[in-house]
């Protein structure tokens, strides 16, 4: 049978792509990306003419049983999503459940993660760390996951959209406390912004200034104590002026 690459693709700076993930794409017979328009353009700019389809999460039983298919029939089939990993809060997990059960080799081209990122220019501890992707939309579900976090030692990382991003930082200080945390904007793009500070600090920045573009939130892990965690994490910001290219 054929191979399902899994490829990173940038999550904002085009340049952040590996220079094996573009000769496969160069190579493979079939690319299927999240939303063929948005990828058009990665292919464009390093001009790559593939074929492209669609695979995303309202066609992913179907198109995911037609690249299955194709790939069993020896079509090499390369995966990719809008920004980043696919499968890391992006579609593709199910499709790499089916391959294997089907006996077709998966291979993963590493590159550019959101979370990643996040985590190594935070300044918290990167020794230990949770994902949470996006927190539950369900009051009942984010409630249960916030008192999870809560006495959670390790690092979080949570995904969130900027109209979202002042709810959660309230959420997350009412559950949490005022932990040590950051908000990494816009990573690798034009006005990427790296805002450390506690909880409170980041809710006041974000409250005068409202929160556009992506966001990954990283948060210091409970140490034992709700009141004093953020004590000696004042505000070390980079704003994009001071940010070095
Ligand atoms: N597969 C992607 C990855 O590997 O990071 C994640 C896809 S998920 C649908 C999109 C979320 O990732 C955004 O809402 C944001 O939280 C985060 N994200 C993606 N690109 C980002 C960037 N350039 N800066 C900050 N956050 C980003």
């Amino acid at each position: 049978s054929g191979v399902l690459y899994l490829c990173a693709t940038p999550i904002g700076n085009l340049e952040d792509i590996t220079l094996r993930v573009l000769r496969v794409l160069q190579e493979v017979d079939l690319i299927a990306a999240e939303d063929t328009r948005h990828t058009r353009k990665l292919l464009n700019h390093y001009d790559i003419r593939a074929e492209l389809t669609s695979y995303h999460d309202h066609n992913r039983r179907s198109k995911g049983e037609n690249l299955l298919q194709q790939l069993a029939a020896g079509q090499n089939v390369a995966l990719v999503s809008d920004a980043g990993m696919p499968g890391i809060s992006d579609p593709g997990e199910e499709l790499v459940v089916e391959a294997l059960k089907r006996g077709i080799p998966v291979i993963p081209l590493p590159g550019p993660s959101a979370l990643i990122t996040a985590l190594v220019v935070s300044g918290l501890s990167a020794e230990r760390f949770v994902f949470e992707g996006f927190l539950p939309r369900k009051n009942k579900d984010r409630a249960g996951r916030l008192s999870e976090l809560a006495t959670e030692g390790r690092t979080i990382i949570i995904y969130e959209a900027p109209h979202r991003l002042i709810k959660t930082l309230e959420e997350l200080l009412n559950c949490l406390g005022d932990r040590p945390a950051c908000a990494a904007r816009e990573l690798t793009k034009r006005y990427e912004e790296v805002r450390r500070g506690s909880i409170s600090q980041l809710l006041e920045h974000f409250s005068a200034h409202a929160p556009k573009g992506e966001f990954v939130l990283v948060v210091g892990g409970y140490s034992g104590s709700r009141e004093t965690a953020a004590e000696g994490w004042e505000d070390r910001s980079l704003t994009p002026d001071e940010q070095v290219r």
